[in-house]
């Protein structure tokens, strides 16, 4: 439950704010406006002009309060992105939610995360003791605390995703985002399992994509799918994905 809310004027007032025991970030408060058992404070992060998307260089850049609609509608943004975000989030939750806020509370099933993770998304954080620049897949298995100020995604990558799901806007039982750099650097998320979805593969030429695919859901199994199955959907949605790009 939300018993403290302050607003920050700049980065600076919210790093004070947050430094107090109990105080967490808030972007659009969707999942923190949830019924919590514990009482805690939060800094709204929404005067800190961290709601911007801008093309520099090769990369989009955009800020840790832009909303999940902003990105859609952004023309820069890479179609599977889209793709992904439309699939995790309803149209009225997009509204609302940031992507900052969707990327600390992500899991393995997210089809978002998964394909930010294959866009080797870089996070940057600020705060005491905060990494800086961090990349999503050194940021997911440990989601150091800290204020995520603004996050980039490469532009000059072809990036393809593919799910399976019991209906077409259901949560995946098994997504793939596969992304390959003008270099031939190929990279393969898989999502749709566990509390992270996991990087399959990060190489410098796509072969080898299928055992990639294959080993990374060795221990895949649990209520919604057994291993062997993910392993043979895994693989199958890797190559349509390569196929594609
Ligand atoms: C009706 C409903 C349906 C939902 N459906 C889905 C769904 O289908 N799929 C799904 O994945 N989620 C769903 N959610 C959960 C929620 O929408 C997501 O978790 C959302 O992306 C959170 O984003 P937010 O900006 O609202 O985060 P907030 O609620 O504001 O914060 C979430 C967490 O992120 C932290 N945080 C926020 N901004 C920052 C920052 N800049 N730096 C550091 N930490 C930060 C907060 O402190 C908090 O711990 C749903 C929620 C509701 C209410």
């Amino acid at each position: 439950m939300i018993t403290e809310y302050h607003r920050a004027k700049d980065i600076n007032e919210a790093l004070e704010w947050l430094a107090q025991p109990g105080m967490h970030p808030l972007g659009g408060g969707t999942w923190l406006n949830r019924p919590h058992q514990e009482a805690f404070g939060v800094v709204d992060l929404q005067e800190l002009g961290l709601n911007f998307i801008r093309k520099t260089g090769n990369n989009l850049e955009f800020g840790a309060v832009t909303t999940l609609q902003q990105l859609v509608e952004a023309p820069d943004c890479p179609v599977a992105l889209k793709q992904a975000l439309r699939i995790d989030f309803g149209l009225n939750i997009r509204n609302a939610a940031t992507v900052a806020g969707a990327l600390i509370t992500g899991d393995g099933r997210s089809s978002f995360t998964t394909t930010m993770l294959a866009l080797d998304a870089k996070l940057v954080i600020t705060g005491k003791n905060s990494p800086g620049t961090i990349g999503l897949g050194e940021f997911l298995p440990i989601r150091p605390g800290g204020l995520i100020t603004e996050i980039s995604i490469p532009l000059n990558v072809n990036c393809a995703f593919e799910m399976v799901a019991r209906s077409p806007k259901d949560k995946p039982i098994v997504c793939a985002c596969v992304v390959r750099w003008p270099s031939g650097r190929t990279r393969l998320a898989l999502g749709g399992f566990g509390k992270n979805p996991i990087l399959a593969m990060d190489g410098t030429e796509p072969d080898g994509i299928d055992a990639a695919a294959r080993s990374a859901f060795y221990e895949s199994g649990d209520e919604w799918a057994s291993a062997e199955y993910r392993i043979n959907i895994a693989a199958t949605l890797a190559r349509r994905c390569l196929e594609s790009l």
